[in-house]
């Protein structure tokens, strides 16, 4: 592969990515003393984490009573008993430091009367460990909370100094032959030149992987880069069954309308004018989680009372609110439902159906963001050289469900959390090794082959037959038939990857070539998830099978490990951790509080 010539970067930390999560390890690095680098495909501020409305989750109490063990107890149930208690714990307790620590930075709040964060409720957040009334737990920037957060980050980490490379796709991890992670390779899609980045620790912050879905609410851009990586690194992924459903996307467009807006009062109805939430989830009614209530809108749909002339949606109401607040706390999605679905909201509802949000699974990570290598012996072993945070990332917090407004509060503290850990582990007076040549000339050659696909089926259709089958197949309700019928296609699908037809050649600005490289990391995403989910006979969260109605804590309350070589996906499986990191008489939550339930709502 002689033919590329490729430009080496030397820097302790090399941070692919530069959403929320990659913006808060870029500049917790740079605060560590650590020369660090932000690799990032479009420019920082327009990463996915921009189009964030409701907001962020942290026990403040600004509002009302609230405590970091009401906050955790609402994640574990959130997450229907799967996530990783020591990093439930870690979420919950640090929350309030790194909001405190946002608003330093100059995040623009919203406030209250007497100037404190302006906090509102959110599905599945309570107060009593689920026995009392909704709390206001999420602090929000009235609906634009992901693009007030970006902005000060990005600021921030330029006063730090970090070094930003914008517009550089990165193809491939650079891994030494006894697998430590040495950097990245990456493609700079304006002028067609290659960089390796040699890193002593590189942190993947690539995002979710929606658009392996036809219906999404994620940008064009949440394509699974990171997990694609680790995937041909011969990593596993882990808990990929698990993909989020938001339970109002814009009917036809898919576009998001903030839970927040159920959380300032709005409700959905069915085509009987019936408040059919009150019915399935008689406390929380419409602001149950949000798996439930995706799931509660599929049965009404089902079962005939569906919206429209159709019958194949639903509505959500915010014209009972008055006008003013509607103004001031959802300035943004009144401009969402009137581009997109037509609809004035003080006057009419808007046309909703669940939309695929967020990916629960992604690259297993312990609390401190270090990416596991894990298998059935080595439960919590390190990859070394390598972290991962955000939603590429699983730590776990939200097992099998997470609840809103935890991800961004998940960016934050553990783009925080791998700084820290990175400042302990990075030896900043250390040489760098040399590169492994051959891991580059491995990547190279798939990037060469990708480029001179001379097959038959351009890259938009096999993504559009990819996108379809997710959609029928691996969505809200699953049973046995259509999983296996799922994991039947998606192998076909995968299979014509090697049949693909790139058209320009050229090394600038080829948006095709981004495109396909793209569609070959969505790839090994889309099948981990449909064969994770047939695997897993039990409902749990977001993975609702019919077949198996109930949780089954005996035989599945363990995170799914996949790995992918080619069309065939090897799963295994890894302990939940049950453990909170804090025991009882040090402080810590009382074990029997988060203890598996019946999760009702
Ligand atoms: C519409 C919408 C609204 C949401 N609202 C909320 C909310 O109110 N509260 C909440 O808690 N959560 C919300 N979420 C979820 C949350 O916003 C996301 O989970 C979170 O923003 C993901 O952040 P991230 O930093 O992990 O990734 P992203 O913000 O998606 O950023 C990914 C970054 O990786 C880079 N990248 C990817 N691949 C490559 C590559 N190959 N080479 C170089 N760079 C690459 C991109 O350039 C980008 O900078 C919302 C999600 C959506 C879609």
């Amino acid at each position: 592969m002689s033919a590329y010539e490729i430009e080496e970067h030397v820097y302790d930390v090399v941070v692919v990515g530069a959403g929320g999560a990659g913006l808060r390890a870029t500049l917790g690095m740079a605060e560590q003393g650590l020369r660090t680098a932000c690799v990032t495909k479009v420019f920082p501020t327009r990463s996915h984490t921009v189009a964030a409305q409701g907001g962020i989750a942290a026990s403040l109490s600004n509002m009302g009573p609230d405590s970091w063990q009401w906050h955790m107890y609402d994640t574990v149930k959130g997450s229907d008993w799967l996530g990783d208690s020591d990093a439930m714990e870690y979420l919950a307790r640090e929350a309030p430091k790194a909001v405190y620590e946002l608003e330093h930075y100059g995040v623009p709040f919203s406030r209250t009367e007497d100037g404190k964060i302006y906090q509102r409720p959110f599905g599945g957040h309570t107060t009593e460990y689920g026995e009392g009334p909704p709390v206001q737990r999420t602090c929000a920037a009235a609906d634009r909370t992901g693009h007030a957060m970006l902005h000060t980050l990005y600021g921030q980490s330029l006063k730090q100094k970090a070094e930003f490379y914008i517009e550089y796709f990165a193809i491939d991890l650079i891994m030494s032959e006894d697998g430590v992670c040495q950097g990245v390779l990456a493609w700079k899609l304006d002028d067609g030149t290659l960089h390796a980045f040699n890193a002593k620790m590189v942190v993947l912050a690539t995002g979710g992987y929606g658009r392996a879905y036809f219906s999404a609410t994620s940008a064009h851009t949440c394509t699974g880069d990171g997990n694609g990586m680790i995937a041909r690194a011969g990593l596993p992924l882990q808990d990929m069954e698990f993909v989020q459903f938001h339970p109002t996307g814009i009917y036809g467009a898919g576009c998001l309308i903030t839970e927040g807006a159920r959380g300032e009062g709005g409700y959905l109805t069915n085509s009987e004018g019936e408040r059919f939430m009150e019915r399935y989830a008689p406390t929380y009614r419409d602001l149950a989680s949000r798996d439930v209530v995706s799931r509660c809108m599929t049965m009404e749909i089902r079962e005939g009372r569906g919206v429209g002339p159709n019958k194949d949606h639903i509505h959500l109401h915010l014209n009972h609110l008055p006008p003013e607040t509607l103004k001031l706390r959802l300035p943004g999605i009144s401009e969402s439902a009137r581009v997109f679905a037509g609809v004035d909201l003080n006057k009419e509802p808007i046309p909703v159906l669940p939309t695929v949000h967020y990916n629960m699974g992604g690259i297993p990570t312990n609390y401190w963001g270090e990416v596991l290598n894990a298998d059935a012996q080595n439960p919590d072993r390190v990859a070394p050289g390598l972290m991962a945070v955000g939603e590429a990332a699983c730590a776990s917090v939200h097992g099998a469900n997470r609840l809103g407004s935890n991800s961004l509060i998940d960016l934050v503290v553990f783009g925080r959390a791998a700084a820290i850990r990175a400042g302990q582990v990075v030896d900043a007076a250390a040489a760098n090794p040399t590169l492994n040549r051959a891991s580059i000339d491995k990547a190279l050659e798939r990037f060469d082959t990708l480029r001179n696909a001379n097959g038959a089926v351009p890259t938009a259709e096999l993504r559009l037959d990819m996108q379809k089958t997710m959609q029928a197949d691996a969505a809200v309700f699953r049973t046995d038939k259509t999983l296996a019928e799922g994991v039947e296609k998606m192998t076909a699908v995968a299979g014509r990857m090697g049949d693909l037809n790139v058209t320009d050649r050229s090394l600038i600005w080829n948006s095709d070539l981004m495109e396909t490289l793209e569609l070959d990391n969505l790839m090994p995403n889309a099948l981990t998830t449909i064969v994770s989910a047939e695997a897993r006979k039990e409902s749990r969260g977001a993975h609702a099978q019919e077949d198996y109605p109930d949780r089954d804590d005996a035989n599945w309350r363990k995170h799914t490990l996949a790995w992918v070589d080619g069309t065939k996906v090897t799963l295994d499986y890894r302990p939940v951790h049950t453990d909170p990191l804090t025991p009882l008489d040090q402080g810590g939550i009382d074990p029997k509080k988060i203890a598996p339930k019946a999760r009702v709502y």
